[in-house]
């Protein structure tokens, strides 16, 4: 049994056959999705996915590709919604900045803003952030540690790109684990990962990106969460059951409405 803590199920390349994949996400033991927001547009959608499905609840956010996007009443209004318990996925994503040195520096400026406006949201809201980091470590590990941790916001990291100087938010963060674990080159994350505490530990897929082997290339969906945990399994020498009700009971800890619906029903 294990929550997948993190699948795009309001993305586009699910349209065609979403009740399959919930299907196979269920008999894949698959208990729980959280969707995270990421174009304010696509909120709408994922409110309606999440009331469709018992289990499945959504996070309203802006990552940090649309910061252009923003718009603060939006993100309040989808907040107020009981069934959208986090706030995310929101950060900083340093991949694709562009050449020129003055827009490079307004382009960073402007994510940090929209970053630091959604932390606030979520102390205000007192709903956990979903952090998206990808290039920006030392610049999200700062502005985390200035405005979450001092205002006592808890939240989750994707792990794609932990570091030690990330796990030092081990107090207010969870680290959420994806399908790169089983990619050849991720050496980087199976060495951080027998450093997490066992307490942080969550799985997610990012579906329909970040597709685990053995189905690299495809689009992901949440029931291979399980190539993920079993991946984990063997580097931390914890069975795939251990480390599944582990992985259930932070997820649960972080994120109760899923200890909620799931002793009611598991999805609908
Ligand atoms: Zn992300
Ligand atoms: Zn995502």
């Amino acid at each position: 049994m294990i929550i997948d803590t993190h699948c795009h199920l309001d993305d586009s390349r699910f349209e065609g056959d979403l009740d399959d994949v919930i299907q196979r996400a269920k008999e894949a033991q698959i208990y729980g999705i959280l969707i995270p927001g990421a174009d304010i547009f696509d909120l709408p959608k994922a409110k309606n996915i999440s009331y469709k499905n018992d289990n499945v609840f959504y996070a309203a956010g802006v990552h940090p590709y649309h910061h252009k996007d923003y718009q603060q009443s939006v993100l309040e209004e989808y907040l107020q919604d009981e069934r959208c318990i986090a706030v995310g996925e929101c950060g900083l994503d340093y991949f694709r900045l562009p050449k020129d040195d003055d827009k490079k520096i307004e382009e960073k400026e402007a994510q940090k803003e929209v970053f630091i406006a959604q932390i606030k949201l979520a102390a205000k809201f007192n709903k956990p952030l979903i952090v998206h980091i990808r290039e920006a470590n030392q610049d999200s590990f700062d502005i985390l540690n200035e405005y979450a941790v001092s205002a006592g916001v808890i939240g989750v990291l994707h792990c794609y790109n932990a570091s030690e100087l990330l796990l030092e938010l081990k107090e207010n963060f969870y680290f959420a684990i994806g399908g790169v674990l089983t990619f050849q080159n991720a050496k980087n994350l199976s060495d951080i990962l027998p450093k997490i505490p066992k307490e942080r530990l969550l799985f997610e897929t990012d579906a329909p990106y970040l597709t685990p082997h053995p189905h690299r290339g495809e689009r992901n969906e949440p029931s291979y969460t399980k190539y993920v945990v079993e991946k984990a399994s063997e580097i931390l020498n914890i069975s795939t059951e251990d480390l599944s009700k582990l992985s259930s009971k932070n997820a649960e800890r972080i994120f109760k409405a899923f200890n909620k619906a799931n002793s009611a029903k598991i999805f609908g």
